[in-house]
């Protein structure tokens, strides 16, 4: 199942998390190598915790087609 994911302050999906990526030579892009807990919200401008939500069923739609 497809989620979202949203500020546990305030509800924005307007969020980052801090990641590390790696230069891929063979395919020229960087990947990301890891993903860490830190989140930070661009609504409350501050750092957050996150939260996951399962996908409303029209908006699946929307992305699927
Ligand atoms: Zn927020």
């Amino acid at each position: 199942m497809s989620i979202t994911i949203h500020c546990a302050h305030c509800g924005s999906e307007n969020v980052h998390r801090d990641a590390f990526a790696s230069w891929n030579t063979k395919t020229q892009e960087w990947e990301l190598a890891a993903v860490y807990d830190a989140a930070t919200c661009e609504a409350c401008e501050n750092d957050t915790t996150l939260t996951e939500r399962p996908m409303q069923p029209e908006t699946a739609r929307e992305v699927a087609a």
